[in-house]
């Protein structure tokens, strides 16, 4: 029997300690810890990485503190467009949806894609309906926004009238939620799921959705969910390029993940993070911005979440 492993983020668009109130970062770290418990609760019996990567990314996408869900970036428009996938390590068989703005729970519309095999990646409009048709939940896109991201709008718009956009700080920009998961038949799992940007161009597709970049999962090497400007995940490949270094260097899950995040984004001045799971249980989270949301459970069940820095316990 494998062991099992659970990993998630709550992006790398982390606000400096002194801009939330300590209750905030206390009920932030309260969602991570369930979200954890959530996918934890269905490994630890038995389910699937799978099930476990989509039941922690649902109730992130639940919680208006991270951007995917309720609470998503906004457009310059003020809409949203959220995009999400999902990832068997076993059959590589993936499901993605870009761009929507009715389906309440985009990963698992991703999810749904991923079982019906038709197609990897849907968008927009026709990837609402699709969720629709599938039974999903359906909200009014207004549902998804929250007073904090419309701030960020308003802020992320002055900046740019300012011309200070570059100085615009990582919570201001950007934000992603995402899980990585091993189960108890070495099966490997990732999910992501994103409102991108603030103040993102209309029709814009980030890494989430982007299999290989975002999102990657494969067997007898690792699961990975990245969270940053999409942008240089897409054109690093990231998801794949770590697994390929683990394949073809036979590099630590550790090595690969800190090669990616610390010098590869570092160097082109990309704010980044991700988390990752090897086919032994190991576990990463490397972020090279001033912070991330994570969380992880050790394989006897002790349960950690973190913001900064430090990392708190919270069985
Ligand atoms: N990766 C997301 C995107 O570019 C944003 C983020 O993770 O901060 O859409």
């Amino acid at each position: 029997m494998s062991p099992v492993a659970l990993a998630i983020h709550g992006g790398c668009g982390v606000m400096a300690k002194l801009d939330l109130g300590e209750h905030e970062w206390i009920a932030a770290r309260h969602v991570l810890a369930q979200s954890l418990r959530t996918g934890w609760t269905i490994l630890s019996s038995g389910g699937s990485a799978l099930d476990a990567v989509e039941a922690s990314v649902v109730v992130l996408e639940d919680s208006p503190h991270f951007n995917a869900g309720y609470g998503a970036a906004l457009t310059t428009a003020g809409t949203h467009e959220l995009d999400a996938s999902i990832m068997d390590g076993a059959t590589l068989a993936a499901g993605g949806v870009t761009g929507v703005r009715r389906i309440r729970n985009p990963v698992r519309a991703a999810r749904v894609l991923l079982e019906q095999q038709d197609a990897v990646l849907l968008s927009g409009e026709a990837a609402d309906r699709f969720a629709e048709r599938a039974g999903l939940n359906i909200v009014e896109p207004s549902y998804f926004t929250t007073e904090r991201r419309l701030r960020a709008l308003a802020a992320m718009k002055a900046h740019e009238t300012a011309g200070t956009v570059a100085k615009a700080s990582e919570a201001e920009k950007h934000g992603t939620v995402g899980a990585v998961a091993l189960d108890e038949a070495g099966n490997l799992a990732a999910a992501t799921s994103t409102g991108g940007f603030n103040n993102k161009p209309i029709g814009r597709i980030g890494d989430s959705p982007i299999v290989g970049a975002g999102t990657y999962a494969r067997n007898g090497i690792c699961a990975v969910s990245g969270t940053g400007k999409g942008e240089y995940f897409i054109r690093h490949v990231v998801g794949h390029e770590v697994a390929s270094r683990m394949a073809y260097l036979g590099e630590s899950l550790a090595a690969a993940t800190n090669k990616v995040i610390h010098h590869d984004l570092a160097v082109r001045g990309a704010g980044a993070g991700l988390v990752a799971v090897g086919t032994d249980g190991s576990i990463a989270a490397p972020y090279n911005t001033p912070g991330m949301f994570r969380g992880w459970v050790t394989p006897q069940g002790a349960l950690y979440v973190g913001s900064h820095e430090e990392v708190f316990q919270v069985n």
